[in-house]
């Protein structure tokens, strides 16, 4: 019988990224005949020139296909968690037929976190094998299965007395300080539902690797921790799922790059859907100028009352990014500094010798190729998990600085202090040999295969 996966993911590059780098190794290296890949989204045209030369379209093996959204993530309320969980419940339709066309019907469906529902339109079309893919790290999928491993009172009562979660075998998760109750509710209520959904899965993939989290990959392996609670469903952490840098692309950012020095250019960027406020906007413009420390910074339009507002931005609604820069800010930095509206080539730039940091919101996939490039960086996180991995990676891993956790504006001159550790002081040497080390144990997990071979065809 043909080997048939389809895999589908929710909206948004950083999820995307990932599901399309597992199709391909489930292609390449775990015998499937044939993937087919379903990318939610609410702009297909938008979606198609982001993915843009990860899609190999020419290969009937692995087939890429757009699930077009009749609902906009600009119109929605609430979180970015909550706008994606009531966008995938609406494809879910959709999601259904196209697994029902399918030829030859797949034997293997993937979703991620927030396709869960789709798992119980697998079941009911008899798909024998049902999996996860956590898109970001394992202490996510830790904090996901536990909060529903407790009653709704008891998760509020743990989140009120202490404002932390104390997840078994693992470092406790700290809340944030709830700003809207009514949707902090939602928030938790779609959450318990997603860990509810995950253990219904045969099993589930992470995007992590062993030496990147120890500690909860070992409470995942342990029948007295996490092991209990997700009630016998193996967890297979099969990261990094990371795109390489294309060889030979050409792009002028990558040309101003080959003119610079080794390690000496600071790389800034918030991820798909990161947006600043237009005081922080100019603000961080300020301090990247006082540094005098060479840059590439991808500008976006500021959004006052969402940080995530980028990810659902139509450019239709986008003003010129540029005008939001301080007066003469660009004549001032020609000469050490580039300013790329909306979007770069990331992998491409992380991978470039004259990389030598990166300020960032601390997106899985960001945090991921900072990693296999061996880039320290600066932790910025803005919202939805970011701050766990801002945490992970300064405090646990040590191969990040953080700015200031106060949720005011980061001022140019904590900037400037902060680049300056990353680039010139010993802080930033020891980071620079820890991401170095932690980059060698991604080759590893890389040669590897942590899924057993077996495994899809029984
Ligand atoms: N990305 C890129 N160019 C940009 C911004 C983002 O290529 O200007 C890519 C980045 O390399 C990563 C993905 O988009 O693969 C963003 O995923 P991440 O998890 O870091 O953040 P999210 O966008 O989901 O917040």
């Amino acid at each position: 019988m043909e080997l048939h996966g389809a895999l589908v993911a929710s909206p948004g590059m950083g999820h995307a990224v990932p599901i399309l780098e597992l199709g391909k190794r489930l292609l390449n290296q775990h015998g499937f005949d044939r993937v087919t890949v379903f990318l939610v989204t609410d702009d297909v045209s938008r979606s198609k020139s982001l993915i843009g030369k990860t899609s190999t379209e020419e290969d009937p093996k692995f087939v890429i296909r757009f699930l077009q959204l009749g609902v906009s993530g600009q119109e929605l309320n609430g979180s970015l968690l909550t706008k994606l969980a009531e966008m995938m419940r609406e494809a879910l339709p959709q999601i259904k037929s196209a697994f029902m066309e399918l030829e030859p019907r797949p034997s293997v469906i993937v979703v991620d976190l927030l396709g869960t529902e789709a798992l119980a339109v697998a079941k009911e079309l008899q798909i024998m094998k049902k999996h996860v893919l956590v898109t970001t790290s394992a202490w996510f999928l830790a904090l996901t299965v536990y909060m529903a491993s407790l009653d709704k009172e008891t998760l509020l009562k743990q989140l009120r007395s202490r404002g932390a979660l104390l997840i078994p075998g693992c470092n406790p998760v700290m809340f944030d300080p709830v700003k809207d109750p009514s949707n902090y509710i939602r928030e938790l209520a779609e959450s318990q539902r997603i860990g509810a959904e995950v253990i219904t899965a045969d099993g589930v993939f992470v995007n992590t690797w062993h030496d990147l989290e120890p500690v909860t990959i070992g409470s995942f392996l342990d029948p007295e921790n996490l092991g209990r609670v997700m009630r016998g469903v193996p967890v297979h952490p099969v990261g990094p799922l990371v795109r390489f840098a294309e060889p030979g692309l050409k792009h002028d950012v990558l040309n101003w790059l080959d003119l610079q020095p080794k390690e000496s250019v600071v790389y800034v960027s918030f991820g798909s859907g990161g947006a600043l406020t237009a005081e922080q906007t100019m603000e961080l413009a300020y301090g990247l100028e006082l540094t005098g420390q060479r840059f590439i910074w991808v500008v976006r339009s500021p959004a006052e009352d969402d940080p995530s507002a980028s990810m659902f931005d139509k450019t239709k609604n986008q003003t010129e990014p540029l005008d939001y820069l301080p007066e003469g800010f660009l004549d001032r930095t020609k000469d050490i500094g580039l300013v790329v509206r909306t979007w770069a080539p990331q992998e491409e730039i992380l991978a470039h010798k004259s990389t030598g940091g990166f300020v960032s919101h601390c997106g899985w996939n960001s945090v991921l190729e900072s990693i296999v490039n061996g880039v320290p960086m600066i932790a910025w996180p803005l919202y939805s998990e970011q701050s766990m991995n801002a945490r992970l990676v300064s405090e646990e891993l040590k191969i990040a600085t953080r700015v200031g956790v106060d949720d005011g504006i980061v001022k140019k001159e904590e900037i400037v202090e902060m680049v300056k550790r990353m680039m010139d002081e010993e802080e930033g040497k020891e980071m620079r040999t820890n991401v170095k080390e932690l980059k060698k144990t991604a080759e590893e997990a890389l040669k590897k295969s942590h899924i057993p071979s077996s495994y899809f065809s029984q």
